[in-house]
């Protein structure tokens, strides 16, 4: 595992050889991708496409109109009575909860899946100021058990099994009956449960994240299978919502046409078992809800991306579906990333907000297969996006000096047409020769390349011949 991206290569190196997360990966598959495609068929090919279209101009108009949206966000939830923070980057959005939290004297702080709060590392900061927040998703109380990341944006212990699960829960429950079973599935549920429970009765404040902001009725809308958000918001006194300042779209309408594209991308599911408004505090003659209801709209480097040719990357609603088709996060998994965002999502966001020098290796972590582009329920072109990235770390000098002198070749040739000419066809002629049963098994230069692949060799004519012969 790696908390720093610059280490991806090794730790991806580290994660092909370990053969539990092996297991463990090899779910993607049935547990998502299977769904994903069952849950397309049924709404119907042809109407996908269409939502998928209506999806990508929805998240494009809410871009473009990104500072009205959102003050007009702003705006509904002041009236309904609720507070809107704005926080520039991570430092400040931490200590706008902070602020908060002893505001309302807090003491005890339960926490609905975010994965913002865990990209500026909010829960570590309220720790060492002397809060310790509780997670209540599952995967997430599980991985904050282990003092782990998330791995996965909706599964956040997907890298684990259900032993490890049992394990977890033995030392971290040490004062329950240590002869208890805990083999089953829903055994395992039942003790997250029962002890969460204690939480939520006890907790002085919830925060949560959010999947959709709506500007016109200054609603945040979330999205959990399990109904700890409800819990989280519903039962302490002050409810934090804490998400990013892209999430906003126009009206509720809009978001309803982004759920049914978030849950079959992401689960499969036609709808979540749970779907929440959230609109301001407890209001006169209501049961329940919280006393104070604050939003907190997190930057950190988003804004930066506008207008760049990074932008479409903004129209993310974190489904997921693009790590679930990945072939490199299929083999590495999450924690190789050293970041939040993993897998396609990850290698088109990460260089924007942490910078090309930190996070340079996630674009590159790609065979550009495009599946990921083909399964975006908001069409972001994230192949398109990465090669973006690598252009600027070969522009800002930051690739490996055999990869730019490699790549100063090509580009020598590329630009003098009649020596590519002959410098392909002798290249092509060398590797036939070069081939053992048809296959290249090995270049100069290229031993890392080949320790793991090989590939066909050149069969037939070359492309120019045959474009000639056409002529
Ligand atoms: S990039 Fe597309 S597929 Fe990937 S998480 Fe975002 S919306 Fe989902």
């Amino acid at each position: 595992m790696s908390l720093d991206p610059r280490d991806f290569r090794k730790a991806g190196q580290a994660a092909l050889h370990d053969e539990s997360l092996r297991i463990a990966l090899s779910r993607l598959k049935t547990h998502f991708a299977l769904g994903r495609a069952r849950a397309v068929e049924r709404y119907g090919q042809e109407e996908w496409k269409a939502l998928r279209e209506q999806g990508r101009a929805i998240r494009d108009y809410a871009l473009a109109n990104l500072d009205t949206l959102l003050e007009q966000f702003e705006r509904a939830v002041v009236t309904r009575g609720g507070h809107v923070h704005w926080a520039r980057d991570a430092k400040e959005a931490r200590e706008i909860v902070l602020r908060i939290l002893q505001d309302a004297g807090a003491k005890s702080v339960i926490k609905g899946k975010s994965m913002v709060s865990e990209e500026i590392g909010l829960n570590p900061f309220l720790e060492a100021s002397g809060i310790a927040p509780v997670e209540t998703d599952l995967g997430e109380y599980i991985v904050q058990l282990r003092r782990e990341p998330p791995s996965h944006i909706i599964a956040p212990a997907f890298h684990l099994n259900k032993e490890d699960v049992a394990e977890t829960f033995r030392e971290a429950h040490a004062a329950l009956d240590p002869d208890r079973p805990l083999i089953k599935r829903t055994e395992l549920v039942a003790e997250a449960r029962r002890m969460l429970r204690a939480r939520f009765e006890s907790a002085d404040a919830g925060i949560t994240g959010a999947n959709f902001l709506t500007a016109e009725e200054g609603a945040a809308v979330l999205v959990t299978n399990e109904g700890n958000g409800d819990l989280t918001r519903l039962l302490p006194k002050t409810h934090i919502v804490f998400t990013g300042v892209e999430k906003v779209v126009a009206n509720l309408e809009q978001a309803a046409v982004l759920l049914r594209l978030l849950t079959r991308s992401a689960t499969g599911q036609d709808i979540s078992s749970y779907v929440t408004v959230m609109r301001g505090p407890r209001a006169l003659g209501e049961a329940d809800g919280p006393e104070n209801f604050h939003v907190v709209l997190v930057d950190n480097g988003r804004t930066r991306l506008l207008g760049t040719e990074a932008e479409e990357v903004l129209r993310c609603i974190r489904c997921a579906a693009c790590l679930n088709h990945c072939p490199v996060y299929a083999a590495v998994g999450g924690h190789s990333y050293g970041a939040t965002y993993t897998g396609p999502i990850g290698a088109a966001l990460n260089p924007g907000l942490m910078g090309v020098d930190v996070a340079r290796h996630h674009p590159n972590a790609s065979t550009f297969c495009g599946r990921c582009a083909e399964v975006c329920p908001v069409k972001i072109p994230l192949p398109k996006i990465m090669r973006h990235w690598r252009a600027r770390e070969y522009a800002s000098g930051l690739a490996p000096k055999s990869m730019m002198a490699g790549l100063g070749i090509w580009a020598f040739f590329a630009k003098h047409p009649a020596l590519y000419r002959v410098a392909a066809a002798n290249g092509a002629r060398l590797l036939k020769l070069m081939a053992r049963n048809g296959r290249v098994h090995a270049l100069p230069l290229m031993h890392n390349w080949f320790a793991v692949r090989d590939f066909p060799a050149p069969q037939g004519k070359t492309f120019r011949e045959l474009w000639a012969a056409r002529k």
